[in-house]
Protein backbone atom coordinates (compact mmCIF):
# COMPACT_ATOMS: atom_id res chain seq x y z
CA UNK A 1 0.00 0.00 0.00
CA UNK A 2 0.96 3.37 -1.13
CA UNK A 3 0.98 6.35 1.55
CA UNK A 4 -1.13 9.24 0.82
CA UNK A 5 0.81 12.20 0.97
CA UNK A 6 1.80 14.70 -1.72
CA UNK A 7 4.05 14.13 -4.27
CA UNK A 8 5.73 17.63 -4.47
CA UNK A 9 8.88 17.74 -6.05
CA UNK A 10 11.60 18.85 -3.87
CA UNK A 11 12.80 22.20 -6.03
CA UNK A 12 15.94 24.28 -6.19
CA UNK A 13 13.37 27.41 -6.86
CA UNK A 14 11.05 26.69 -3.77
CA UNK A 15 14.66 27.90 -1.76
CA UNK A 16 14.63 31.24 -2.75
CA UNK A 17 11.18 31.73 -3.28
CA UNK A 18 10.85 30.84 0.40
CA UNK A 19 13.26 32.81 1.58
CA UNK A 20 11.76 36.03 -0.32
CA UNK A 21 8.92 35.24 1.31
CA UNK A 22 9.36 34.67 4.67
CA UNK A 23 12.59 36.53 5.49
CA UNK A 24 12.16 39.50 2.76
CA UNK A 25 14.33 41.79 5.39
CA UNK A 26 17.05 39.61 5.07
CA UNK A 27 20.00 40.59 3.41
CA UNK A 28 22.65 39.33 1.00
CA UNK A 29 26.15 41.53 1.27
CA UNK A 30 28.50 40.78 -1.21
CA UNK A 31 32.29 42.34 -1.65
CA UNK A 32 32.19 43.12 -5.15
CA UNK A 33 34.70 42.67 -7.75
CA UNK A 34 34.30 46.14 -9.10
CA UNK A 35 34.84 47.46 -5.68
CA UNK A 36 32.06 48.76 -3.34
CA UNK A 37 29.86 46.46 -0.77
CA UNK A 38 26.98 45.68 -2.12
CA UNK A 39 23.67 44.63 -0.32
CA UNK A 40 20.10 43.43 -1.42
CA UNK A 41 17.74 41.34 0.49
CA UNK A 42 16.12 38.01 -0.77
CA UNK A 43 13.31 39.50 -1.98
CA UNK A 44 15.58 41.39 -4.33
CA UNK A 45 17.42 38.32 -5.07
CA UNK A 46 14.30 36.62 -6.04
CA UNK A 47 13.44 39.32 -8.21
CA UNK A 48 16.39 39.17 -9.94
CA UNK A 49 16.94 35.55 -10.27
CA UNK A 50 13.42 35.68 -12.19
CA UNK A 51 14.53 37.90 -14.15
CA UNK A 52 17.84 36.26 -15.19
CA UNK A 53 15.44 33.20 -15.20
CA UNK A 54 13.38 34.98 -18.37
CA UNK A 55 16.51 36.11 -20.17
CA UNK A 56 18.34 32.87 -20.26
CA UNK A 57 14.89 31.49 -21.95
CA UNK A 58 15.47 34.32 -24.35
CA UNK A 59 18.67 33.09 -25.07
CA UNK A 60 17.31 29.58 -25.95
CA UNK A 61 18.00 28.05 -22.77
CA UNK A 62 16.36 24.66 -22.37
CA UNK A 63 16.23 22.13 -19.58
CA UNK A 64 19.35 20.28 -19.41
CA UNK A 65 21.73 22.89 -21.06
CA UNK A 66 24.65 23.60 -19.23
CA UNK A 67 25.58 27.44 -18.28
CA UNK A 68 29.04 27.08 -16.33
CA UNK A 69 30.13 30.35 -14.20
CA UNK A 70 33.75 31.25 -13.81
CA UNK A 71 33.10 33.56 -10.81
CA UNK A 72 34.14 34.43 -6.79
CA UNK A 73 31.43 34.14 -4.34
CA UNK A 74 28.96 37.42 -5.05
CA UNK A 75 25.36 38.01 -5.42
CA UNK A 76 25.52 37.64 -9.08
CA UNK A 77 26.68 34.22 -8.94
CA UNK A 78 23.82 33.34 -5.81
CA UNK A 79 20.84 34.59 -8.73
CA UNK A 80 22.54 32.64 -11.23
CA UNK A 81 22.31 29.39 -9.08
CA UNK A 82 18.66 30.07 -8.95
CA UNK A 83 18.11 31.38 -11.95
CA UNK A 84 19.78 28.24 -14.14
CA UNK A 85 18.84 25.10 -11.83
CA UNK A 86 15.37 26.51 -11.01
CA UNK A 87 15.20 26.70 -15.07
CA UNK A 88 15.46 23.20 -15.36
CA UNK A 89 19.30 23.92 -16.97
CA UNK A 90 22.50 22.81 -15.10
CA UNK A 91 24.67 25.18 -13.10
CA UNK A 92 28.34 24.31 -14.01
CA UNK A 93 30.57 26.02 -11.93
CA UNK A 94 34.29 26.03 -12.73
CA UNK A 95 37.35 26.34 -10.37
CA UNK A 96 39.39 29.58 -11.50
CA UNK A 97 42.43 28.10 -9.70
CA UNK A 98 42.37 25.08 -12.40
CA UNK A 99 45.28 25.10 -14.73
CA UNK A 100 44.10 26.68 -18.56
CA UNK A 101 44.10 23.62 -19.73
CA UNK A 102 41.77 21.63 -17.54
CA UNK A 103 39.38 24.29 -17.84
CA UNK A 104 38.80 24.12 -21.14
CA UNK A 105 38.59 20.24 -21.00
CA UNK A 106 35.85 20.57 -19.01
CA UNK A 107 33.93 22.91 -20.76
CA UNK A 108 34.38 20.82 -23.61
CA UNK A 109 33.58 17.97 -21.72
CA UNK A 110 30.36 19.18 -20.08
CA UNK A 111 29.44 21.19 -23.32
CA UNK A 112 28.53 24.31 -21.97
CA UNK A 113 26.33 26.77 -23.70
CA UNK A 114 26.78 29.77 -22.33
CA UNK A 115 29.57 31.01 -19.54
CA UNK A 116 28.57 33.76 -17.41
CA UNK A 117 32.50 35.43 -15.98
CA UNK A 118 33.27 37.58 -13.29
CA UNK A 119 35.46 40.60 -14.90
CA UNK A 120 38.56 39.96 -13.09
CA UNK A 121 38.44 35.93 -14.81
CA UNK A 122 37.69 36.91 -18.07
CA UNK A 123 41.69 37.12 -19.60
CA UNK A 124 41.22 33.36 -18.20
CA UNK A 125 38.92 33.14 -20.97
CA UNK A 126 40.35 35.47 -23.38
CA UNK A 127 43.39 32.78 -23.41
CA UNK A 128 41.41 29.40 -24.12
CA UNK A 129 39.78 31.57 -27.56
CA UNK A 130 39.88 28.85 -29.72
CA UNK A 131 39.65 26.18 -27.73
CA UNK A 132 35.93 26.65 -26.55
CA UNK A 133 33.50 24.17 -29.01
CA UNK A 134 30.58 24.86 -27.53
CA UNK A 135 30.29 27.56 -26.18
CA UNK A 136 27.42 30.13 -27.39
CA UNK A 137 27.52 32.71 -25.64
CA UNK A 138 29.78 34.90 -22.49
CA UNK A 139 28.31 36.75 -20.31
CA UNK A 140 30.09 39.14 -18.02
CA UNK A 141 28.67 39.80 -14.94
CA UNK A 142 28.84 43.45 -14.49
CA UNK A 143 26.72 46.21 -15.30
CA UNK A 144 27.53 48.55 -18.88
CA UNK A 145 30.07 50.87 -17.04
CA UNK A 146 32.37 48.05 -16.37
CA UNK A 147 32.34 46.47 -19.09
CA UNK A 148 35.82 45.74 -20.86
CA UNK A 149 36.42 48.66 -23.86
CA UNK A 150 37.38 45.70 -25.88
CA UNK A 151 38.13 42.08 -25.65
CA UNK A 152 39.58 39.05 -27.92
CA UNK A 153 36.30 37.32 -27.25
CA UNK A 154 33.13 38.98 -29.49
CA UNK A 155 29.88 39.70 -28.44
CA UNK A 156 30.32 39.66 -24.43
CA UNK A 157 26.68 40.80 -23.10
CA UNK A 158 26.60 42.48 -19.78
CA UNK A 159 24.80 40.96 -17.16
CA UNK A 160 22.95 43.86 -15.57
CA UNK A 161 21.71 44.59 -19.30
CA UNK A 162 20.54 40.94 -19.51
CA UNK A 163 18.61 41.11 -15.95
CA UNK A 164 17.40 44.77 -16.64
CA UNK A 165 15.72 44.05 -19.76
CA UNK A 166 13.11 41.78 -18.46
CA UNK A 167 10.29 41.97 -15.75
CA UNK A 168 9.58 39.67 -13.17
CA UNK A 169 6.89 37.98 -14.02
CA UNK A 170 7.82 34.31 -13.99
CA UNK A 171 6.22 31.06 -12.75
CA UNK A 172 9.61 28.28 -12.16
CA UNK A 173 8.66 25.25 -14.01
CA UNK A 174 7.64 22.40 -12.07
CA UNK A 175 9.14 19.02 -12.89
CA UNK A 176 10.89 15.51 -11.51
CA UNK A 177 12.88 16.49 -8.37
CA UNK A 178 15.54 13.86 -9.87
CA UNK A 179 16.40 16.51 -12.56
CA UNK A 180 20.07 17.40 -12.71
CA UNK A 181 20.79 20.47 -11.00
CA UNK A 182 24.38 21.55 -11.21
CA UNK A 183 27.50 19.71 -11.83
CA UNK A 184 31.04 20.21 -10.18
CA UNK A 185 34.28 18.47 -11.26
CA UNK A 186 36.58 16.91 -9.19
CA UNK A 187 39.84 18.75 -9.41
CA UNK A 188 41.30 15.57 -10.08
CA UNK A 189 45.32 15.45 -8.92
CA UNK A 190 45.17 12.22 -10.91
CA UNK A 191 44.06 11.64 -14.04
CA UNK A 192 41.26 14.35 -16.17
CA UNK A 193 38.77 15.77 -13.59
CA UNK A 194 35.47 13.95 -13.50
CA UNK A 195 31.78 15.52 -12.80
CA UNK A 196 29.44 15.08 -9.77
CA UNK A 197 26.09 15.85 -11.44
CA UNK A 198 23.89 16.85 -8.34
CA UNK A 199 19.71 16.69 -8.59
CA UNK A 200 17.23 19.02 -7.23
CA UNK A 201 16.28 16.30 -4.66
CA UNK A 202 19.63 15.56 -3.48
CA UNK A 203 20.45 19.28 -3.01
CA UNK A 204 17.44 20.03 -1.02
CA UNK A 205 17.83 16.76 1.39
CA UNK A 206 21.31 17.68 1.85
CA UNK A 207 20.29 21.38 2.53
CA UNK A 208 17.91 20.38 5.51
CA UNK A 209 20.62 18.24 6.82
CA UNK A 210 23.23 21.09 6.60
CA UNK A 211 20.55 22.72 8.88
CA UNK A 212 20.63 20.10 11.59
CA UNK A 213 21.29 21.31 15.18
CA UNK A 214 23.87 18.78 15.09
CA UNK A 215 25.32 19.73 11.78
CA UNK A 216 25.74 23.85 11.04
CA UNK A 217 22.43 24.06 11.65
CA UNK A 218 21.76 27.85 10.38
CA UNK A 219 18.91 29.47 11.95
CA UNK A 220 17.40 33.82 10.57
CA UNK A 221 20.09 34.88 13.78
CA UNK A 222 22.85 33.91 11.50
CA UNK A 223 24.87 35.55 9.49
CA UNK A 224 27.06 32.95 6.85
CA UNK A 225 29.89 33.90 5.48
CA UNK A 226 31.02 31.07 2.83
CA UNK A 227 34.77 31.27 2.67
CA UNK A 228 34.46 28.36 0.49
CA UNK A 229 33.95 29.05 -3.03
CA UNK A 230 30.59 28.51 -5.17
CA UNK A 231 32.72 26.56 -7.26
CA UNK A 232 33.85 24.30 -4.64
CA UNK A 233 31.22 21.71 -4.37
CA UNK A 234 28.75 25.05 -4.32
CA UNK A 235 30.58 26.16 -1.47
CA UNK A 236 29.42 23.35 0.23
CA UNK A 237 26.10 23.84 0.08
CA UNK A 238 25.76 26.90 2.15
CA UNK A 239 24.54 29.56 -0.87
CA UNK A 240 20.92 26.66 -0.58
CA UNK A 241 20.93 25.68 3.16
CA UNK A 242 20.90 29.73 4.41
CA UNK A 243 17.57 30.80 2.41
CA UNK A 244 16.15 27.30 3.80
CA UNK A 245 16.74 28.86 7.08
CA UNK A 246 16.79 32.35 6.49
CA UNK A 247 20.32 32.88 7.69
CA UNK A 248 21.80 36.28 6.09
CA UNK A 249 24.48 36.06 3.91
CA UNK A 250 28.10 37.71 3.85
CA UNK A 251 29.88 36.84 0.52
CA UNK A 252 33.70 37.86 0.27
CA UNK A 253 34.40 38.41 -3.80
CA UNK A 254 37.70 37.83 -4.96
CA UNK A 255 39.61 38.75 -1.62
CA UNK A 256 39.66 35.84 0.51
CA UNK A 257 43.48 37.43 2.38
CA UNK A 258 43.25 37.57 6.34
CA UNK A 259 42.94 41.28 6.30
CA UNK A 260 39.61 41.24 3.91
CA UNK A 261 38.07 38.53 6.09
CA UNK A 262 38.67 39.85 8.99
CA UNK A 263 37.10 43.45 8.08
CA UNK A 264 33.47 42.08 6.66
CA UNK A 265 33.43 39.10 9.89
CA UNK A 266 33.56 42.36 12.10
CA UNK A 267 31.78 45.04 9.98
CA UNK A 268 28.90 42.47 9.16
CA UNK A 269 28.41 40.97 12.59
CA UNK A 270 29.01 37.09 10.76
CA UNK A 271 28.41 34.47 13.06
CA UNK A 272 29.42 31.45 11.36
CA UNK A 273 31.35 30.47 8.70
CA UNK A 274 33.37 27.80 6.41
CA UNK A 275 36.38 27.36 5.07
CA UNK A 276 39.55 25.14 4.13
CA UNK A 277 42.31 25.22 6.70
CA UNK A 278 44.58 27.10 4.70
CA UNK A 279 42.60 30.31 4.68
CA UNK A 280 42.19 29.49 8.59
CA UNK A 281 45.83 29.74 8.64
CA UNK A 282 46.53 32.49 6.95
CA UNK A 283 43.79 34.66 9.20
CA UNK A 284 44.93 33.10 12.83
CA UNK A 285 48.08 34.80 11.30
CA UNK A 286 46.93 37.82 10.64
CA UNK A 287 44.94 38.39 13.86
CA UNK A 288 47.97 37.24 15.61
CA UNK A 289 50.52 39.84 13.93
CA UNK A 290 47.64 42.73 14.22
CA UNK A 291 46.49 41.78 17.87
CA UNK A 292 42.72 41.60 16.73
CA UNK A 293 40.41 39.56 18.28
CA UNK A 294 37.47 37.68 16.51
CA UNK A 295 34.71 39.42 18.38
CA UNK A 296 31.48 38.22 16.52
CA UNK A 297 32.53 35.04 15.15
CA UNK A 298 30.48 31.98 17.05
CA UNK A 299 31.12 29.17 14.76
CA UNK A 300 33.24 27.71 12.22
CA UNK A 301 32.94 24.88 9.70
CA UNK A 302 36.43 23.39 8.22
CA UNK A 303 37.04 21.27 5.68
CA UNK A 304 38.60 19.55 2.59
CA UNK A 305 42.07 18.88 4.92
CA UNK A 306 42.26 17.51 8.17
CA UNK A 307 42.51 20.12 10.76
CA UNK A 308 45.10 19.97 13.22
CA UNK A 309 44.46 19.82 17.13
CA UNK A 310 46.76 23.51 17.86
CA UNK A 311 44.29 25.00 15.27
CA UNK A 312 41.28 23.85 16.96
CA UNK A 313 42.87 24.78 20.14
CA UNK A 314 43.95 28.31 19.15
CA UNK A 315 40.32 29.45 17.95
CA UNK A 316 39.09 28.38 21.15
CA UNK A 317 41.71 29.89 23.58
CA UNK A 318 42.23 32.91 21.16
CA UNK A 319 39.00 33.58 19.59
CA UNK A 320 35.91 31.97 21.55
CA UNK A 321 35.35 30.28 18.34
CA UNK A 322 34.10 26.66 18.66
CA UNK A 323 35.87 24.52 15.33
CA UNK A 324 32.93 21.84 13.93
CA UNK A 325 35.63 19.84 11.96
CA UNK A 326 34.00 18.44 9.01
CA UNK A 327 35.16 15.80 6.69
CA UNK A 328 32.89 15.45 2.76
CA UNK A 329 33.49 14.91 -0.84
CA UNK A 330 32.59 16.66 -3.81
CA UNK A 331 31.07 13.63 -4.31
CA UNK A 332 29.08 13.51 -1.28
CA UNK A 333 27.43 17.51 -1.77
CA UNK A 334 29.69 17.36 0.04
CA UNK A 335 28.73 16.64 3.58
CA UNK A 336 29.59 13.42 5.35
CA UNK A 337 30.98 13.97 9.06
CA UNK A 338 31.46 16.55 11.41
CA UNK A 339 32.23 16.70 14.71
CA UNK A 340 29.65 18.48 17.24
CA UNK A 341 29.56 17.11 20.48
CA UNK A 342 27.08 14.33 22.12
CA UNK A 343 25.27 13.91 25.18
CA UNK A 344 27.67 13.40 27.44
CA UNK A 345 30.45 15.21 25.61
CA UNK A 346 29.30 18.86 26.98
CA UNK A 347 31.16 18.90 29.94
CA UNK A 348 34.31 17.28 29.06
CA UNK A 349 37.87 18.81 29.77
CA UNK A 350 38.84 21.44 27.33
CA UNK A 351 41.89 19.10 26.40
CA UNK A 352 39.61 16.16 25.76
CA UNK A 353 36.96 18.34 23.63
CA UNK A 354 39.80 19.14 21.13
CA UNK A 355 40.71 16.01 20.90
CA UNK A 356 37.13 15.15 19.68
CA UNK A 357 37.23 18.38 17.30
CA UNK A 358 40.41 16.86 16.28
CA UNK A 359 38.57 13.70 14.51
CA UNK A 360 36.65 14.02 11.38
CA UNK A 361 33.08 13.32 13.38
CA UNK A 362 30.31 11.62 13.35
CA UNK A 363 27.94 11.03 10.02
CA UNK A 364 25.27 13.24 9.38
CA UNK A 365 21.98 11.26 8.87
CA UNK A 366 21.21 9.87 5.55
CA UNK A 367 25.35 8.94 5.22
CA UNK A 368 26.06 5.42 5.80
CA UNK A 369 29.73 4.44 6.15
CA UNK A 370 31.43 1.40 6.23
CA UNK A 371 35.49 0.48 5.93
CA UNK A 372 36.36 -2.72 4.41
CA UNK A 373 39.97 -4.30 3.70
CA UNK A 374 41.83 -4.91 0.54
CA UNK A 375 39.73 -7.76 -0.45
CA UNK A 376 36.29 -5.95 0.14
CA UNK A 377 35.81 -7.37 3.67
CA UNK A 378 34.03 -5.44 6.37
CA UNK A 379 36.23 -4.40 9.01
CA UNK A 380 35.26 -3.86 12.92
CA UNK A 381 34.14 -0.32 14.41
CA UNK A 382 36.51 -0.34 16.83
CA UNK A 383 38.26 2.56 16.54
CA UNK A 384 41.45 0.66 15.99
CA UNK A 385 41.24 -1.57 12.56
CA UNK A 386 41.60 1.53 9.47
CA UNK A 387 40.57 0.31 6.02
CA UNK A 388 39.01 1.74 2.58
CA UNK A 389 35.97 3.89 3.27
CA UNK A 390 32.60 3.39 1.30
CA UNK A 391 29.38 5.53 1.89
CA UNK A 392 25.99 5.50 0.70
CA UNK A 393 23.71 7.82 0.90
CA UNK A 394 20.98 10.29 -0.77
CA UNK A 395 22.84 12.99 -1.56
CA UNK A 396 25.97 10.98 -2.67
CA UNK A 397 27.04 10.38 -6.62
CA UNK A 398 25.58 6.89 -8.01
CA UNK A 399 27.95 7.74 -11.55
CA UNK A 400 30.33 10.13 -12.91
CA UNK A 401 28.96 12.63 -15.70
CA UNK A 402 29.22 10.85 -18.67
CA UNK A 403 29.93 6.99 -17.29
CA UNK A 404 33.20 7.95 -16.33
CA UNK A 405 35.00 6.15 -13.31
CA UNK A 406 32.63 3.35 -12.77
CA UNK A 407 35.37 1.38 -10.53
CA UNK A 408 34.53 3.68 -7.79
CA UNK A 409 31.16 2.45 -7.90
CA UNK A 410 30.15 -0.88 -6.11
CA UNK A 411 27.63 -2.94 -7.62
CA UNK A 412 25.58 -3.34 -4.82
CA UNK A 413 25.34 0.47 -3.97
CA UNK A 414 28.53 1.97 -2.43
CA UNK A 415 30.87 4.59 -3.78
CA UNK A 416 34.55 4.19 -2.76
CA UNK A 417 35.98 7.28 -1.23
CA UNK A 418 39.34 6.48 -1.88
CA UNK A 419 40.14 7.65 2.13
CA UNK A 420 41.39 5.26 4.70
CA UNK A 421 40.07 5.61 8.20
CA UNK A 422 39.02 4.01 11.30
CA UNK A 423 35.59 3.93 12.86
CA UNK A 424 34.83 4.10 17.11
CA UNK A 425 31.98 3.13 18.80
CA UNK A 426 30.70 6.27 19.05
CA UNK A 427 30.77 6.85 15.82
CA UNK A 428 33.58 9.16 15.16
CA UNK A 429 35.59 9.09 11.96
CA UNK A 430 39.22 9.76 11.92
CA UNK A 431 40.80 10.08 8.65
CA UNK A 432 44.48 8.23 7.91
CA UNK A 433 45.21 9.25 4.54
CA UNK A 434 44.14 9.26 0.94
CA UNK A 435 44.70 5.67 0.11
CA UNK A 436 47.51 6.87 -2.27
CA UNK A 437 49.23 8.83 0.27
CA UNK A 438 49.54 6.24 3.07
CA UNK A 439 53.31 5.40 3.66
CA UNK A 440 53.59 2.09 4.09
CA UNK A 441 56.43 1.23 6.15
CA UNK A 442 57.70 -2.50 6.88
CA UNK A 443 54.19 -3.82 6.09
CA UNK A 444 52.50 -1.54 8.32
CA UNK A 445 50.54 1.65 7.33
CA UNK A 446 52.16 5.41 8.42
CA UNK A 447 49.55 8.35 8.68
CA UNK A 448 50.87 11.23 7.05
CA UNK A 449 47.67 13.37 8.25
CA UNK A 450 48.95 12.62 11.99
CA UNK A 451 52.22 13.48 11.84
CA UNK A 452 51.38 16.66 9.52
CA UNK A 453 49.28 17.85 12.48
CA UNK A 454 51.33 17.02 15.18
CA UNK A 455 54.26 19.17 13.33
CA UNK A 456 51.99 22.23 12.59
CA UNK A 457 51.55 22.49 16.46
CA UNK A 458 55.97 22.89 16.94
CA UNK A 459 56.85 26.23 17.50
CA UNK A 460 58.44 28.06 14.12
CA UNK A 461 56.22 25.75 12.16
CA UNK A 462 53.85 27.20 9.82
CA UNK A 463 52.79 24.38 7.40
CA UNK A 464 53.70 21.15 7.13
CA UNK A 465 53.63 17.88 4.71
CA UNK A 466 54.57 14.14 4.94
CA UNK A 467 55.45 11.99 1.96
CA UNK A 468 56.87 8.61 1.94
CA UNK A 469 60.11 7.98 0.76
CA UNK A 470 61.52 4.63 -1.03
CA UNK A 471 63.91 2.90 1.47
CA UNK A 472 65.46 -0.30 0.97
CA UNK A 473 64.61 -1.62 4.01
CA UNK A 474 61.19 -0.32 4.63
CA UNK A 475 59.80 0.12 1.51
CA UNK A 476 59.21 3.50 2.44
CA UNK A 477 59.60 5.69 5.12
CA UNK A 478 58.02 8.84 5.96
CA UNK A 479 60.29 12.68 5.08
CA UNK A 480 58.46 15.46 6.86
CA UNK A 481 58.77 18.57 4.70
CA UNK A 482 58.31 22.07 6.49
CA UNK A 483 57.66 25.68 5.64
CA UNK A 484 58.92 27.63 8.55
CA UNK A 485 57.14 30.85 10.88
CA UNK A 486 58.29 34.48 9.29
CA UNK A 487 61.51 34.81 11.46
CA UNK A 488 61.32 30.89 12.72
CA UNK A 489 65.06 29.28 12.60
CA UNK A 490 63.26 26.19 13.98
CA UNK A 491 65.51 22.94 13.14
CA UNK A 492 65.72 19.82 12.12
CA UNK A 493 66.59 18.39 15.67
CA UNK A 494 64.24 20.61 17.32
CA UNK A 495 61.25 19.32 15.13
CA UNK A 496 62.03 15.85 15.89
CA UNK A 497 62.69 16.12 19.43
CA UNK A 498 58.86 17.99 19.38
CA UNK A 499 57.72 14.26 18.22
CA UNK A 500 59.64 12.78 20.68
CA UNK A 501 57.39 10.77 22.75
CA UNK A 502 54.30 12.20 20.85
CA UNK A 503 54.26 9.22 18.41
CA UNK A 504 54.98 5.66 18.09
CA UNK A 505 58.99 5.84 17.92
CA UNK A 506 58.41 3.44 14.64
CA UNK A 507 56.51 6.78 12.80
CA UNK A 508 59.15 9.28 13.34
CA UNK A 509 59.73 10.91 10.08
CA UNK A 510 63.76 9.80 9.31
CA UNK A 511 64.57 13.48 8.05
CA UNK A 512 62.93 17.02 7.72
CA UNK A 513 63.10 19.07 4.60
CA UNK A 514 62.76 23.04 5.08
CA UNK A 515 60.73 24.46 2.03
CA UNK A 516 59.72 28.43 1.57
CA UNK A 517 56.06 27.11 0.39
CA UNK A 518 54.40 23.99 0.04
CA UNK A 519 51.78 23.41 -3.55
CA UNK A 520 48.61 23.22 -3.08
CA UNK A 521 45.76 21.90 -5.53
CA UNK A 522 42.75 24.23 -6.80
CA UNK A 523 40.42 23.42 -3.78
CA UNK A 524 43.68 24.12 -1.10
CA UNK A 525 44.82 20.39 -0.08
CA UNK A 526 48.57 19.82 -0.10
CA UNK A 527 49.69 18.47 -3.37
CA UNK A 528 51.51 15.08 -2.93
CA UNK A 529 52.00 14.02 -6.37
CA UNK A 530 53.72 17.48 -6.98
CA UNK A 531 55.73 16.63 -3.85
CA UNK A 532 56.69 13.52 -4.89
CA UNK A 533 58.06 14.41 -7.76
CA UNK A 534 60.24 17.05 -6.04
CA UNK A 535 61.55 14.93 -3.84
CA UNK A 536 61.38 11.85 -6.30
CA UNK A 537 65.48 11.89 -6.22
CA UNK A 538 65.58 12.38 -2.19
CA UNK A 539 68.16 9.84 -0.07
CA UNK A 540 67.38 9.84 3.67
CA UNK A 541 69.82 9.31 5.80
CA UNK A 542 68.58 6.29 7.03
CA UNK A 543 69.09 4.53 3.42
CA UNK A 544 72.57 4.37 3.63
CA UNK A 545 72.77 2.93 6.83
CA UNK A 546 69.85 0.22 6.14
CA UNK A 547 68.70 0.59 9.93
P1 LIG B 1 38.90 18.12 -4.58
O1 LIG B 1 39.29 19.15 -3.56
O2 LIG B 1 40.00 17.15 -4.90
O3 LIG B 1 38.13 18.62 -5.74
P2 LIG B 1 37.07 17.17 -2.66
O4 LIG B 1 36.87 18.49 -2.06
O5 LIG B 1 35.89 16.39 -3.02
O6 LIG B 1 37.90 17.22 -3.93
O7 LIG B 1 38.03 16.36 -1.73
C1 LIG B 1 37.59 15.32 -0.94
C2 LIG B 1 38.74 14.73 -0.16
O8 LIG B 1 39.32 15.70 0.70
C3 LIG B 1 38.32 13.63 0.77
O9 LIG B 1 38.18 12.40 0.09
C4 LIG B 1 39.46 13.61 1.78
O10 LIG B 1 40.58 12.91 1.31
C5 LIG B 1 39.83 15.07 1.87
N1 LIG B 1 39.20 15.66 3.05
C6 LIG B 1 38.07 16.38 3.10
N2 LIG B 1 37.81 16.77 4.37
C7 LIG B 1 38.80 16.27 5.14
C8 LIG B 1 39.11 16.29 6.53
N3 LIG B 1 38.35 16.96 7.40
N4 LIG B 1 40.21 15.64 6.95
C9 LIG B 1 41.00 14.98 6.08
N5 LIG B 1 40.77 14.92 4.77
C10 LIG B 1 39.70 15.55 4.29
Amino acid sequence: MRGLMMDRPLLISQLIEFAAEYHNTTEIVSRTIEGPIHRYTYTDAAVRARKLAKALKELGVEMGDRIATLAWNGYRHFEIYFAVSGSGAICHTINPRLFPEQIAYIVNHAEDRIIFVDINLLPLLEALKDHLKTVKNIVVMTDRAHMPAESKLPGLLCYEELVSAQDDKFEWPLFDENTASSLCYTSGTTGNPKGVLYAHRSTILHSYAINMAGAMGFTSDDKVLPVVPMFHANAWGIPYAAPMAGAGIVFPGAKMDGASIYELFESEGVTISAGVPTIWLELLRYCDANGKKLEKLKRTLIGGSAVPKSMIEKFDKDHGVFVMHGWGMTEMSPLGTISTFKRGEHGLPKDKQYDLQAKQGRPVYGVEMKIVDDAGHDLPKDGVAFGNLLVRGPWISRGYFRGEGTAAFTKDGWFHTGDVCKLDEDGYMVITDRSKDVIKSGGEWISSIDLENLAVGCPGVQEAAVIGIAHPKWDERPLLIIVRKEGSNVTREQVLEYFDGKIAKWWMPDDVAFVDQLPHTATGKLLKTKLREDFKDYTLPTANAAE
